[in-house]
């Protein structure tokens, strides 16, 4: 991309009420746009984070056999009525609107009923099932609180996975493998080492759920934890049964603040029934499908990593997700060519500061922005065919051989 080409303009200072350093440095560096509290613009930088963070949990997910979708967002009552979830005193998020025809269409905050519903379409034997379904869908809540930037809007994008089964150990196994795909998803994301599962309540069905909770400030949830055994839990589970359970006392656990980037339930037959999806078994007998679903906060995420890796000049992207693999300035007559000749061959992955800038402005929005490598092509540097980079985690500057740029 040519930096002249695009709108994006950097800021100097975020919008007053972006209280929360994600929205704020984002804003700053141009990857969102701040509508209202709670709701956010995605800009052609932010987009193509949101775009590499999606591909992983794609990847993924794909692996493991799952199969991706778009549900609309436009969600009919009377679904949600079977199951008690139209009333806000159930779901108190909903966002409602009238039909000028008359009537009330609901805007999803997720989609168990719709997806259960729409299955009775296609599953009627146990030959059917088992099946993964998934999307990256954008969500509506009518949330209390949105002043945390991305990491809670009213409007959001997640990545929602459901699973249907004809028995209770066939969930039991894909529950396990998706837990092993959210531990390569973060940890291809960069926060691996900082993301745990977490024992969390399991609402009626199980006696937990479990959360994926990476440990951050400014996280909304407080959880406590034993690294020596492993041991992860939301405060909502601290209690002695909880405790006697896993084989853990109270004054073992250390307490920490983290933010849920994604949780896992088994659902059994919560939504099949009231829904009245079935298969006939073997014996052509009617039973409830057994459910379960796995969320994953796609635009959470980029507000925990955007959190997580910055320091007071900027961003500081994990090369798997950030926008560009280089931000590559030109100085000089000779140095810019050189410079033109990288982004001709490199284009996909280059941002190019062709901007009519002077070379410390550009260095530092190179900074704020927080693409991995900044590549510097002067007429110097080319005098023995070199460039002069910069890691933005390190700081560490090198020159590196043009040529040799691609193996960086
Ligand atoms: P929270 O406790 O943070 O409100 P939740 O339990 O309501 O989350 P789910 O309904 O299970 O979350 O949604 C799945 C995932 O979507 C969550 O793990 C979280 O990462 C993300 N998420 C939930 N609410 C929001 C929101 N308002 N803004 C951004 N991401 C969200
Ligand atoms: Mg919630």
């Amino acid at each position: 991309m040519r930096f002249s080409k695009t709108f994006i303009k950097t800021l100097r200072e975020a919008p007053k009420d972006e209280t929360a350093k994600n929205g704020a440095l984002l804003t700053r560096a141009g990857y969102i746009h701040k509508e209202m509290a709670g709701v956010y613009d995605y800009l052609p930088f932010g987009i193509r984070v949101i775009e590499n963070i999606k591909a992983i949990i794609r990847d993924e997910l794909n692996k493991i056999g799952c199969e991706e979708v778009l549900l609309s967002a436009l969600q009919n009552p009377e679904l949600w009525e079977k199951t008690g979830r139209f009333s806000d005193t159930e779901v108190d998020v909903w966002f409602k609107t009238e039909l000028s025809a008359g009537g009330v269409l609901g805007l999803a905050p997720t989609h168990e009923e719709p997806l259960t519903n729409m299955l009775k379409t296609y599953v009627s034997s146990y030959k059917d099932l088992p099946l993964y379904i998934y999307q990256f869908q954008t969500k509506f809540r009518n949330e209390l609180r949105a002043k945390s930037g991305i990491l809670r809007g009213r409007e959001f994008l997640m990545k929602d996975l459901y699973s249907f089964h004809t028995s209770e150990e066939d969930l039991d196994k894909f529950y396990n493998e998706v837990e092993k795909a959210y531990g390569r998803i973060f940890e291809r994301l960069g926060i691996g080492d900082s993301t745990f599962e977490t024992f969390a309540s399991g609402g009626i069905f199980s006696k937990y759920s479990h959360e994926f909770q990476t440990f951050l400030p400014v996280g909304e949830d407080t959880v406590y934890y034993n690294k020596d055994k492993s041991i992860v839990l939301n405060e909502e589970v601290l209690n002695d049964e909880v405790l006697a359970d896993l084989g853990v006392s109270r004054d073992e656990l250390t307490e920490t603040t983290a933010a849920e980037v994604g949780n896992i339930f088994k659902l059994k037959y919560k939504y099949s029934e009231p829904l009245g999806l079935k298969f006939a078994d073997e014996k052509n007998e009617q039973k409830n499908v057994y459910m379960g679903c796995y969320g994953i906060g796609v635009s959470r995420l980029m507000g925990v990593i955007a959190e997580k890796f910055s320091d007071e000049k900027g961003l500081v992207w994990p090369e798997a997700i950030a926008p560009f693999k280089y931000h590559l300035i030109g100085i000089g007559a000779e140095g810019t060519k050189a410079a033109e000749e990288f982004y001709n061959k490199h284009e996909e992955m280059t941002l190019f500061d062709d901007r009519d800038l002077r070379p410390g402005e550009k260095f530092a929005d190179a900074e704020l922005i927080g693409i991995p490598f900044r590549v510097v092509i002067s007429d110097k540097t080319l005098k023995d065919g070199m460039a002069e980079v910069t890691l933005r985690k390190s700081g560490e500057t090198k020159l590196v051989k043009i040529e040799e740029l691609e193996e960086l």
